[in-house]
């Protein structure tokens, strides 16, 4: 079992801010553990995801925004739905991810390249070209061989394209990314 650390004082600006990104209430959660009961990947997080929302109820900043379980995250949604006060924790963990960006906390390196890759392929393409996704992937973190064994089965099932996909749409997506950017700007 872990050990949470409390004996930092409580940053209520942390508090706030969650909330008001997420628009989740934090004072809802009792604590129950059914989220981390369905998160698929509780077993590689250095904080369960109830740990987490505690240690937002009591304004733990630096110990939430540098933990290594935002960045294993999903985003399956499966804590959401089991949420028996319908908190959207899964909305609070992609919050939390941002501000650990913003505030420079991001500690797994591969898989900051890899949401980075994914996010530029979408904000390139409309949707994601997988091909390129691995590529700036591999060629960034050095792994050259990732998931070849898999790649050989799924090109030939053409299930990895070469081209990137056509799509209806791509310009207005490229227009989210556009605003997003201005705001986090301004
Ligand atoms: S399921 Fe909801 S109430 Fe229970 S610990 Fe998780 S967030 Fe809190
Ligand atoms: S959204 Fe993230 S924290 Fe929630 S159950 Fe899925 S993997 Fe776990």
């Amino acid at each position: 079992m872990n050990t949470i650390r409390l004996n930092t004082a409580c940053d209520a600006d942390f508090i706030n801010q969650v909330e008001k990104e997420s628009e989740q209430d934090m004072s809802l959660c009792y604590q129950c553990g059914n989220c981390t009961a369905g998160c698929p990947y509780t077993t590689f997080y250095d904080l369960p995801v109830n740990q987490v929302m505690r240690l937002v109820q009591v304004g733990q900043r630096e110990q939430v925004l540098s933990c290594k379980s935002l960045w294993l995250c999903a985003s399956c949604e499966s804590c959401t739905t089991r949420c028996p006060n319908d908190i959207d924790v899964a909305r609070i963990m992609d919050v939390l991810r941002h501000m650990s960006r913003r505030a420079g906390h991001a500690t797994e390196r591969r898989v900051k390249i890899f949401w980075d890759a994914f996010l530029s392929s979408v904000e390139r393409h409309g949707r994601v070209h997988e091909m390129g996704l691995m590529a700036t992937y591999m060629t960034k973190t050095g792994r050259m061989f990732t998931d070849i064994d898999l790649g050989m089965h799924l090109i030939p099932n053409g299930k990895l394209s070469l081209k990137p996909h056509t799509m209806i749409g791509k310009k207005e997506v490229s227009e989210i990314f556009k605003r997003f950017n201005e705001e986090r700007s301004s």
